[in-house]
């Protein structure tokens, strides 16, 4: 059961912070805390079975590519993909972003194509659309965002040929309506990209469900490594993006003049991939699975009340994002009157608590926000209620030295 019961798989979790305080962890949409496992099979990888991958006929290369594309399966299972030839690993959402918009977009769209993304990205779900529509001659154009995070009205053109959106606001943690969007955007045929980093630690995914045709996510903020993330894409727009890292391991006939390239993942996995990462990402999401995803979802949905009603109820204290629990995901954004969100955040680490302050990548929604930054605590599956109410508690003080 996610909530106390996990917390001793993570080591980190029984360190103190200053003044021997207990640390409270609340930074995990920035990145999650590993459990014993995951460090574990890293570690044993590295003391038992490595090599690099694909290119040797020892025993230590077979069972290092073994153990690669044994993470690939277990990514591929996690996702509800058909197949593990479906995933693609990268450094992180950013890379993957970046292949879909270099590979995909900035080649297949033209003059009077429409890109749209919405006004909550994150600067990752950004900037590589921008430049994409840059290359191709495309517009691009945000659905708009309410000061709680909520989208307006929004309707596709015949011209929209791709839509970006994230599934959460990693900023105020607002739930997006991913089955409206998808749907209204393959009602006008456009390709659908989901940025999935902060839902993949939180909300099961089914990428065939979801109708997407990409979906990334990070493995660092998923109880992995840092290093490594998935690019899951439908097998026919795989087929159709070119690769942008070139190099060893990706290709299938080399001349001076020319290269043809592989089929399947490996044609965008040019160089060494992270190996060991990848064993730490399998054992990640497997420890995922066997917690469960659905009790994942109560547990945080319960630490979301708990802070909404406690935090709700200290006086100057604004709260971001939509009001009811069940919109949002694992994230309570806030800023305390005239108290600078840097500053109200190294008051909470003097106490123990990791929270992060600023425009959180997000700068759009930041200005759509009128400030230039919140207060964010974000919760995983080993926080309790004991630690909201250490975080409201200190809120409290903070709120009373205020003038
Ligand atoms: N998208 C969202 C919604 C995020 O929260 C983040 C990281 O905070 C990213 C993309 C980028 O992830 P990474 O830095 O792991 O590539």
């Amino acid at each position: 059961m996610p909530g106390p019961a996990v917390r001793h798989d993570f080591p980190i979790l029984s360190r103190t912070m200053h003044a021997e305080r207990p640390l409270v962890y609340l930074d995990n949409a920035a990145t999650s805390q590993k459990p014993r496992p995951v460090l574990d099979a890293m570690t044993s990888f590295y003391e038992e079975s490595n090599a690099n991958v694909h290119r040797g006929v020892h025993l230590l290369a077979e069972e290092a590519t073994e153990e690669l594309e044994s993470a690939r399966a277990t990514a591929a299972v996690f996702l509800g993909a058909r197949s593990e030839n479906e995933i693609v690993f990268t450094k992180g959402t950013t890379e993957a972003l970046n292949l879909v918009a270099e590979g995909w977009a900035a080649r297949r769209l033209g003059p009077g194509d429409e890109i749209v993304v919405t006004a909550l990205e994150h600067h990752a779900n950004l900037l590589p659309w921008q430049r994409a529509a840059a290359r191709s001659g495309a517009t691009l154009r945000a659905v708009p965002a309410t000061p709680s995070g909520d989208l307006g009205d929004f309707t596709f053109g015949p011209r929209t040929r791709l839509v970006a959106f994230s599934h959460v606001s990693n900023a105020i943690g607002t739930l997006l309506p991913i089955a409206r969007l998808t749907t209204a955007a393959k009602d006008r045929g456009a390709v659908v990209v989901i940025d999935a980093a902060q839902s993949a630690p939180h909300l099961p995914l089914d990428v065939e469900a979801l109708g997407c045709d990409f979906l990334a996510f990070s493995a660092h903020k998923a109880l992995g490594p840092t290093g490594i993330g998935v690019l899951w894409g439908k097998a026919d727009r795989l087929a159709e993006t070119e690769p942008f890292v070139l190099g060893g391991g990706m290709v299938r006939e080399v001349t001076l003049e020319s290269a043809t390239f592989l089929d399947g993942p490996r044609r965008f996995e040019g160089g060494t991939p992270p190996i060991a990462e990848a064993v730490g990402l399998r054992v990640a999401l497997e420890y995922l699975r066997r917690i469960g995803m659905d009790r994942v979802v109560l547990h945080d949905r319960a630490l979301v009340r708990g802070a909404l009603d406690r935090l709700g109820q200290i006086r100057d204290l604004t709260l971001y994002g939509p009001a009811d629990p069940e919109r949002r995901v694992a994230i309570v954004s806030f800023n305390l009157r005239g108290v600078h969100p840097h500053d109200l955040a190294a008051f909470l680490d003097q106490r123990g608590i990791c929270v992060r302050a600023g425009n959180h990548c997000a700068q759009p929604l930041m200005s759509a926000l009128g400030c230039a930054g919140v207060v964010r605590a974000s919760f995983a599956l080993y926080n309790t209620m004991e630690e909201v109410d250490v975080l409201a508690r200190a809120l409290d003080e903070a709120r009373e030295l205020c003038p």
